[in-house]
């Protein structure tokens, strides 16, 4: 049997093996096909595709875009994109930058409200890792502006409070249209993070999405339950979905997710691959 693995990450985004990396390991995993599936970037794709070409791996070009849901997080995938494409270049570079500048303008809200903080600082707390708000809270902490973390959310960090500033996001409609547009194929990742509980709601929602564009559903995913890799497969077989999964395999060695395999002994087959492709041809 031909196994893939059609949801991974790289040091592109957050992951810890290299695009080329990752390639090599799946390789040495027996995978025939990967989808390099990165956070709001399709810059790991090049160097993925070189390596695959290199070692008689498939690599499809991909990516994770999160999009604006308020419910839970939204992501969508992109399968097949044209990472040439200048729109989704342009349009995801644009989103880097504009979240680039969401710390350094908490900080200013911080200093409007009186509170003497340097980005240094923050940056500093932040290990030399990626900054984020408990950094901030860190800072607070530790210059006697707050007496607990809570207090730092609560006064000055959480979202409604003064200092925050909400994390950029594409709606889902541009989302979807931003993969179209490369010619790629949007899937709607793990949907169980939408925290949509009832069927009918996710149902209603598909329905919405399908008017945008969507065309595939990511049923199989390590933490999806066997009531909800059901209720997905349903789905998909009723609005004609296309259906696809993966491990969203990070190289992280505390995870519990493996490639290929997920948790467990989750296998996809590679004809979810010849599915993606059958439609691309109907598609574009
Ligand atoms: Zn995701
Ligand atoms: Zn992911």
């Amino acid at each position: 049997m031909d196994w893939v693995d059609l949801h991974l990450h790289t040091t592109a985004s957050d992951g810890v093996l290299t695009p080329s990396g990752i390639v090599d390991y799946a390789k040495e995993k027996g995978l025939k096909a990967i989808a390099v599936t990165d956070h709001d970037t399709i810059d790991g794709n090049g160097e993925a595709l070189d390596e695959g070409e290199k070692l008689g791996l498939e690599v499809i070009p991909g990516v994770e875009i999160s999009a604006q849901f308020d419910l839970g997080s939204m992501h969508i995938l992109g399968y097949f994109v044209d990472i040439g494409n200048r729109i989704l270049n342009e349009k995801l570079s644009l989103l880097q930058e504009t979240r680039a500048q969401r710390n350094p303008r908490m900080v200013q809200k911080l200093r409007e409200l009186g509170v003497e903080i340097t980005y240094d600082e923050v940056e500093h707390a932040s290990g030399g890792g990626q900054v984020g708000r408990p950094h901030f809270a860190q800072v607070l902490l530790q210059k006697g502006y707050v007496n607990t973390v809570q207090e730092a959310f609560d006064r000055y960090l959480g979202k409604g409070a003064p200092a925050y500033v909400d994390k950029f996001r594409f709606d889902p409609k541009e989302a979807i249209r931003l993969i179209r547009e490369a010619q790629g194929i949007p899937v709607l990742a793990h949907p169980f993070t939408l925290h949509i509980l009832s069927a009918i709601q996710l149902k209603a929602l598909l329905n919405e999405l399908i008017e945008l564009g969507l065309i595939g559903i990511e049923v199989y995913y390590p933490e999806h339950t066997e009531d909800q890799i059901s209720l997905y497969e349903s789905l998909a077989e009723k609005h004609r979905l296309l259906v696809t999964g993966g491990s969203d395999y990070h190289g992280i060695e505390a995870d519990k997710a493996k490639i290929g395999i997920g948790w467990r002994d989750m296998r996809l087959s590679y004809s979810m691959v010849e599915a993606m492709k059958a439609a691309l041809k109907v598609c574009f």
